[in-house]
Formats: structure tokens, sequence, C-alpha cells
């Protein structure tokens, strides 16, 4: 037997590794499985190459987990390792980089993730964050003899000779009690479907029972022996998004989507990339069914390289945008076990990132150009989606442009392009006209609607901000939103109209209103009807609604308001000569408590103070 020192190192970094990764303690499994693909893969080349003699034996992994024992095993029938290997790979090339990762790893750094561990050929020792010791049992495919390496801290080790016959290796990890979970059958199904769920090389978990139960167990006499189910691996070598797309059916793309995702509302469509050049990238996109807007946060991008799972939502690979899509993407080339900082501000990671986001806007205007009446129903789904998109990234905005649709409040789809030519002709300045509360607003609609107007329906968060970027990015065009109370413009006519009459009615108005800072205008209206309608400065709206919304900020700015009267109205007519009785100040309240409605619900004291005089009012009708 003979005895060593991990490295010179170790003793730092062991303790560094079983802090820094206690949150993330699962990953010892993926870390120790796709050692054992690797290990797999190498014997296979080896093979392929006329290098080694295959002896037919199908590649696998095996876990086992024995709680009597108090042990989980990992066996792999690989390349195997011989003594001189194992020393120089596990005992002291693991560390060779780890210096540098001492260096780098400072508190700042935390959030990079479990990932970076890999990078610095530390994934074996990950087994030390839940063990309180560690074997491994080699044969290499060579004809060394089987070597056994053991180890209780990671730091020392011992050497001696292994009864291990079979090629590969077998790593048996003596769960401390702390993680004794990992020990149960349960836990150790889940923690691999969720690391390993897509891993090349079939992994089989086998649980040895204690005696007891295995008696308990015992077939009696006489009777039939329980039938023996297959063992079957718990992973998917061959997941769908290896598959070319024209091999793959929308059947299976659902159900791919349905166990990855656990996601039982089927996907409204997807997208397959697979690129070889230039990115070797294979995944694929579900745009899944948001229920309502905050649901969209719930996307989750996993990425892989080459089927091994690294993480969820990595935003430097992935556009944020895109992470309220559903998917797997897989790429083998990408160095994912390197630092955040470094994808940052890697070219080429870039490049894949916009590569991905192009795909994705290409699809949306393939969608919209041959399948419009389809488009038209995701749309409902996936608009808060594709314009924050827009709103993040000019080159997406670019590409999806043509395929952004409104509804209208008529139930029509409808892209800006014809919105502008059907309602706007060749007006210099073009204004479209939209909703955010189709029931509140009803009246207002349809004074734009009797005026042949069309108005649209923008009714989720994303959409005040949205406006904002469409007015400054389609400046050019002169195109402006304006909510259907914020401007009387088209509801009103040209005219001169008497400056004498509006202060007139400004101090009748003011009388019956208090100060509260609206103003009073006056014009003739194109519907005779109405006798006033309340309008809100746009601009001053979106920003106050924005700030807060997102600042949170306490302050409310007050909404710049302005009552407009009806200058060709009876009623308005009436009042210009009226004096500033009661009645006549209440007829003025129940004017501009009815303007108010017709956009908005009345706060509770004025509603009350509203029933109130409209009792009062038809009282007075009759009684004097
Ligand atoms: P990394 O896998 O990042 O190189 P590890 O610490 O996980 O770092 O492993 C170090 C090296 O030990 C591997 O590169 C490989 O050469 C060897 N090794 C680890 N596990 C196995 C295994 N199951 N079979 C054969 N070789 C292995």
């Amino acid at each position: 037997m003979s005895k060593g020192t991990v490295s010179i190192n170790a003793e730092n970094i062991m303790p560094v590794i079983k802090q820094w990764l206690y949150s993330d303690k699962d990953i010892f499994m993926r870390e120790l499985i796709s050692n054992g693909c690797d290990a797999i893969s190498k014997f296979r080349w080896l093979v392929n190459n006329g290098q080694a003699e295959s002896d037919g034996e199908e590649d696998r992994i095996e876990v086992i987990t024995d709680k009597e024992k108090g042990t989980l095993t990992f066996i792999d029938n690989g390349i195997g390792m011989t003594e001189d290997e194992i020393v120089k790979y596990i005992a002291q090339v693991a560390f060779s980089g780890a210096t540098d990762f001492i260096t780098k790893y400072t508190e700042d750094s935390k959030d990079e993730g479990a990932g970076i561990i890999g990078h610095f050929g530390l994934g074996f020792y990950s087994a030390f964050m839940v063990s309180d010791k560690v074997v491994i049992d080699s044969k290499s495919y060579t004809d060394a003899p089987a070597v056994r390496w053991t180890s209780e801290d990671g730091m020392e080790y011992e050497i001696e000779p292994s009864d291990r016959t079979a090629r590969g290796t077998a790593i048996t990890l003596y769960i401390d009690d702390a993680d004794k979970e990992f020990l149960n059958l349960w836990t150790l199904r889940a923690t691999l479907e969720k690391h390993c769920a897509f891993m090349p090389v079939p992994i089989y978990v086998t649980e040895i029972k204690p005696e007891e139960e295995k008696k308990a167990e015992d077939v009696k006499e006489g009777e039939e022996p329980p039938k023996q189910e297959e063992p079957k691996p718990i992973n998917d070598i061959h997941p769908l998004w290896m598959k070319r797309p024209n091999e793959c059916t929308d059947e299976e793309y659902k159900e791919f989507y349905r166990k990855v995702f656990n996601d039982y509302d089927e996907p409204l469509f997807w997208i397959h990339l697979n690129a070889e050049y230039p990115f070797n990238l294979k995944g694929i996109l579900y745009f899944p069914r948001i229920k309502n807007e905050f649901s969209a946060s719930e996307g989750v991008i996993k990425l892989y390289n080459n089927q091994v799972f690294v993480a969820d939502n990595i935003k430097e690979v992935i556009p944020e945008f895109l992470l309220l899509l559903k998917g797997c993407i897989d790429c083998p080339d990408l160095p994912l076990n390197v630092s955040r900082s470094f994808l940052q501000n890697d070219g080429y990671v870039k490049k894949m990132a916009a590569y991905i986001t192009r795909k994705v806007a290409d699809r949306l205007v393939t969608e919209f150009n041959t399948r419009r009446e389809d488009y038209q129903r995701y749309w409902d789904d996936i608009h808060p989606f594709v314009k924050y998109g827009c709103i993040k990234d000019d080159k997406f905005y670019d590409r999806v442009k043509k395929a952004l649709i409104y509804k209208t409040t008529g139930g029509e789809y409808v892209t800006l392009e014809e919105y502008l030519n059907k309602n706007c002709g060749d007006e210099e300045n073009k204004t479209v006209y939209y909703a955010s509360d189709e029931k509140r607003q009803a009246q207002m609609i349809k004074l734009y609607n009797d005026q042949g107007k069309d108005v649209i329906l923008l009714n989720t968060l994303i959409d005040n901000n949205f406006i904002s970027f469409l007015e400054y990015t389609e400046r050019d065009g002169k195109v402006s939103f304006k909510r259907v109370d914020a401007a009387a413009d088209s509801l009103t006519e040209e005219g001169e109209v008497s400056e004498e009459a509006r202060a007139k009615l400004e101090g009748l108005f003011r009388k019956a209103m208090g100060d509260e800072g609206v103003e009073v205008a006056l014009k003739p209206f194109k519907d005779d009807a109405l006798i006033a309608m309340i309008t809100v400065d746009e601009q001053n709206r979106r920003f106050t609604e924005m700030s807060s919304r997102w600042g949170g900020m306490d302050m409310k700015l007050p909404e710049k308001r302005t009552l407009v009267l009806n200058d060709k109205h009876p009623l308005v007519k009436w009042l210009q000569s009226a004096g500033d009785d009661d009645h006549t100040v209440a007829l003025c309240a129940q004017v501009a408590d009815l303007a108010e409605m017709a956009r908005q619900p009345l706060v509770a004291d004025r509603m009350v103070e509203f029933l109130r005089r409209s009792n009062q009012l038809l009282t007075e009708m009759v009684v004097k």
C-alpha cells in the first residue's frame, strides 16, 4: 500500500469546495456520472480507432444505493485507470488548475455558481461534499492490475490493489450523516433526473435492500414469484433535440415538452434549432401558453453541453427576454464550465445569442406570413414576450417588426401599417387610439368608433413601455399613441369659441369641483349629444403609471386633466348664461362626474356624493 497527499493546495481547497457548493450539493452526481460518460466515450474511441478490443458489452453506468452500508456507488464500464493514472489524474492534475481557482475565488464571484467546478478539474472532488470517505476501484482497459484509491478527506489518500475484475471504474461514496437523504431511492432518482436526464449513456439505478426487507419479500413456497421488471435506464440517451427536425412528429415535440417541463398545457409552437455552422448548436425552444403576465416569468431554458445538463437560464448565453420561453439548448462547443464573466465577454457566446434571437424572430415572421390566423390566436399569449424582446433588442425588433399585430376593440388583429392606412389616411401626424380597459372605457371607445376610428387594446404592463419605445423608434413616421381619454382632437371640430364663455364656465365648474387642478376647455364636439369629456395628458399619465409601477415611487404625480365642454350642447349654452346658485353648481358637478365616469369608475366618496346629488336633482325636477 502506498500513501500520498493530493496536492500542496488541497488544504485550502477542500473547505472552499465544501462551503461554496453547499447550496448546490447534488451536482456531485452530475460530475461523477459525466466522468463516467467521458470514460465510456474514451473507450469507444479507442475501439473505433483499433486501439482496444471491444468485448461487446453495452455501455452503461450503474448507480447503487445501499442504505445499510451507507454507500452510494457509481460504476462505469469505461476506459478505467491504472495506478499511475489515478495518481496523475485524480491526485495531481485535479488540482493543477485549482490554484487559479483559489486565486479567483473571491466573495463576489460566489454567484458564478457550480458550473465553475468542472472547469478547474475539481469535478471528482465534489464527491467529498457529501462523503466521509471515497473509494475508487478501477481496472484499466489495458493489462494493468486493478487499483483501489481511498481517501477520507480528499487530501490524504492510500493506494492498494483492488479486487475489481471488470473494465471500468467504481466510485463508492460513504455518505456522511448530513447527507443520508441521497441514499433514499426517491431522492436519488429525482436528483439523477434533474442532472442526468439526457446523459448519453444509459444509467441504471439499483437499491440494495437490507436483509430483513428482503426476507419479508421472499416468496412463500408454492406461490408464483413476482415478475422481475426489465430494468430501465432513468435517462433518455437520445433527447429529441439531437434528432433531425424532419424526423420529429408534433406528438413527439409535445410529449417531450410535457416530460421535461411538467407542463400539461400544450405549447403554442416550437422552434427546433439545429445548426452545425457557424455554431454547433442544437435545441428546441417552446412558446408556452402564458396564463397571465406574471406567469410569463416562469420560463426555463435548460442548457446542456453534449447532453450533460449544465444549468437553467444562463443569461449570458440566452438573451434575457427569451427566458420567457421553455426549452433545451445543447452547445457542445461552449466553454460552459468557465466563469460567467468570461461568457459575458466572449464574442462567440454573443454571436450565438444573436443567432438564437434571429431564429426566434424569423420563426415569428414565418408564422405571421404563412399562418396568420393561427398566429392571431397565439398572439394574446405571446405578445408580452415579443414586445419585451423588441424593447430589449433592436435587432430583434427590426426582424419581427412586420409581424407585430394589435387587437382592436372590434376583435380584429391589425398591423400598425394596416391600422394607419385605414384610420389615418395621409395625415401627417398619425395617431393610434388605444384603450387600456375595454369595459371602463367603453363610452370613450364608442365615441371613436362612431367617428369611424378603430381603437386597439393595450392592456398589459409592458404596453406603456412598448408604445413609448415605438414612438421613439418610429419617430420618422410621426406615429403617436393616445389612450381614448387622452385627446379630444378627433372628437372635436375646429372653430373659434369665446374665451369669455370659457372663463365663465371655468368659474362655475371650479365652484362645483373644488380647485383640484382640472383645466376647463370649451370646444364644439362632433357628437352633438355629448355634454363634456375629461381628457388626461398622455405623456404625463404614462410617466406617472410607469414610475409607480416600476420605480416604486411613492410620490404620485397628479394627472394633468382637462374638462372639455361641448360648445354646441344646449346645456352648456344654458350654463354660459346661468347664475351661480346651488342648483346650477349641482348641475355642473353632475356634468363633471358623468364625464369622469365615462373614462373610469368614480372613487368611493365621489360615487356616494354623485348618487346623493342624482337623487336630489331628480327630486327637484318635480318638487320645487
Ligand atoms: P475533469 O473531469 O473536469 O477533468 P475530474 O476531477 O472530474 O475533472 O476528473 C479528473 C480526471 O480523472 C479526468 O479528467 C479523468 O481523466 C479521470 N477520471 C475521473 N473519473 C473517471 C472515471 N470514472 N473513469 C476514468 N477516468 C476518470
